[in-house]
């Protein structure tokens, strides 16, 4: 499985992104939580990357292609799920590249569908384990005891750009950057679409049979 997921921030791509990596054994590649990492070590990239995580806005394109051209070499031949990359056609362009020169395709894009009240719902209260990234939600997916994490005890953060004014900027920059990539993969017949919405059990269940991935 070479596959792409793509959505707003807050679509739920990351907790679906994780679980069936695991389920199809692939690696998961996620950009944001390779940029937040940097950051924590207080890399050249972290440090560069940072200015433009904390606005809400984008990495530029040619810093987030050599992040993406090193680690997509040990992971093609092995198969992967994309998350939250590519964010723009320059990057599409430059995926579609990187994989032809190792000789590969991407095999599908899902896209997950969610309504924008619900993304900011989601967002505000969104809150992250500092040890092993496991997401949780205030309300609706709320830790059994406040502020930890029920896989690890570590400690439950809410991240810098999930306060509402960034996570605004956030959905505005997805609208003018990211979303063109519904119609580049529509296009070339790479898209499907599943909900967003509703149970996670049910979401999760709907991923495999619209990607391909049911044998
Ligand atoms: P995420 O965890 O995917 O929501 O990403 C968090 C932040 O990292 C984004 O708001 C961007 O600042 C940056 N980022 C992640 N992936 C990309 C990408 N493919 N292109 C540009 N910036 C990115």
């Amino acid at each position: 499985m070479r596959v792409a997921f793509l959505g707003p921030p807050g679509a739920g791509k990351g907790t679906q992104a994780r679980d069936l990596a695991q389920e199809w054994r692939v690696l998961h590649l996620a950009t944001g939580d390779m940029l937040r990492e940097a950051v924590a070590t207080g890399s050249p990239l972290g440090r560069e990357a940072k200015t433009y995580m904390d606005q809400g806005a984008l990495v530029p394109d040619d810093v987030i292609i050599r992040m993406m051209a090193e680690r997509l070499g040990a992971a093609a031949s092995r198969g992967f799920i994309l998350d939250g990359f590519p964010r723009t056609i320059a990057q599409a362009e430059a995926l579609a590249r990187l994989l032809k020169d190792l000789g590969q395709t991407l095999d599908t894009v899902v896209y997950f569908d969610v309504s924008e009240p619900e993304l900011l719902r989601r967002l505000t209260g969104r809150r992250v384990c500092r040890k092993c990234g496991h997401t949780y939600h205030l309300t609706s997916n709320p830790p059994k005891r406040p502020g930890v994490c029920d896989a690890c005890g570590g400690e439950l953060y809410q991240r810098d750009d999930d306060t509402e004014a960034t996570v605004r900027n956030r959905l505005e920059v997805y609208r003018r950057q990211t979303a063109p990539l519904l119609d580049y993969y529509r296009q070339r017949n790479l898209l499907v679409t599943v909900s967003g919405e509703g149970p996670l059990a049910t979401i999760r269940d709907a991923i495999p049979a619209a990607a391909g991935a049911v044998r």
